[in-house]
């Protein structure tokens, strides 16, 4: 520490260092700033059954009205992480998305919500015990929340993820896998994690007609998912024809800004009430 202390005195940061070192400072305070005035909002993207049977739920998505050019949380989602804020945020998250359960609930609109968790909540040895407080003190069952961890965030140590994805299902949470196969991707993970779902990466549903290639990769990753039992959700469905692929194939659910943007809670209210009216029969 001293020793490099000392060695700043005489080294010069390059100019577009110190300029970054600069932003980075200041994303920080605002963010940090953000945290404690709960500058955030959830916003939520509708998720479409493809099957029959299953209901439409929505993925609660984070947006920071007063963050500039920062305010996407592929920006400042990783950051906060790295920086020890990710903590407060995922706080945020978790009370807003189970009061927003509760709201609907007692509009009579019976709601479930998947929310992101990055690598470093899932590493928190009480996160079952702080999720379960959450839906308790709004009185919603676990079953309402499903937890969407990144497969990077899994691979770290199998055996402890194991676990503590049991203990979470024990106490009622679903599991979902989020963007599968866009890094480490191991089939390995399907099989050996107790997983309710996983959510293939969008880029596989972008690219899926650009080669013969992506199509037999989400086939297989559709097919070996409904061997072992999970459910499966394409991201980033964005045209009819993959929709009509996906439908082909046997997908679960489909996400996507072909079926729907992320939007208001007020909005996603005003959808999901539409689309129980449409599923209403006549008469
Ligand atoms: P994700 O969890 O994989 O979420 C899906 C992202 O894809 C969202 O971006 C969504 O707006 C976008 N998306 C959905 N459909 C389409 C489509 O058809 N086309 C395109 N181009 N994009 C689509 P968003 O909201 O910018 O979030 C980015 C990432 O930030 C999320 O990826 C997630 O990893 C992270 N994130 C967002 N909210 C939270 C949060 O509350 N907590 C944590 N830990 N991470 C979050
Ligand atoms: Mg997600
Ligand atoms: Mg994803
Ligand atoms: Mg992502």
């Amino acid at each position: 520490q001293a020793k490099a202390l000392g060695r700043n005195r005489y080294c010069f940061f390059e100019p577009a260092i110190e300029a970054r070192l600069r932003d980075e400072m200041e994303l920080f305070t605002q963010l940090r700033h953000a945290i404690e005035e709960q500058q955030f909002v959830l916003h939520y993207q509708p998720i479409i059954p493809l099957a029959e049977g299953l209901g439409s739920y929505g993925e609660a998505l984070l947006r920071w009205p007063g963050g500039g050019s920062q305010a996407s949380p592929g920006v400042f989602i990783p950051f906060a992480e790295q920086h020890g804020l990710i903590e407060g945020i995922g706080d945020f998250v978790l009370e807003a998305a189970s009061h927003f359960v509760a709201t609907s609930i007692e509009q009579g609109l019976p709601q479930s919500i998947s929310i992101n968790l990055s690598a470093r909540q899932l590493a928190l040895s009480d996160l079952p015990e702080r999720l379960s407080q959450a839906v308790s003190k709004h009185g919603i069952p676990a079953s309402a929340i499903e937890l969407e961890l990144t497969e990077s965030s899994l691979i770290q140590n199998l055996q402890a993820i194991s676990v503590t994805l049991t203990r979470l299902r024990q106490a009622g949470f679903r599991i979902a896998i989020d963007d599968f196969g866009a890094g480490y991707s191991s089939l390995n993970y399907l099989v050996e994690l107790p997983v309710d779902k996983v959510k293939i990466d969008q880029r596989f549903i972008w690219s899926l007609f650009n080669s013969p290639r992506n199509q037999a990769v989400v086939k297989a990753i559709l097919s070996l998912a409904h061997t072992i039992g999970i459910q499966t959700v394409a991201e980033g469905v964005e045209t009819a024809e993959q929709l009509a692929f996906l439908q082909a194939h046997g997908c679960h659910y489909v996400q996507g800004y072909y079926l729907a943007r992320p939007m208001s809670q007020q909005d996603f209210l005003t959808f999901q009430q539409l689309g129980t009216a449409n599923m209403t029969p006549a008469g």
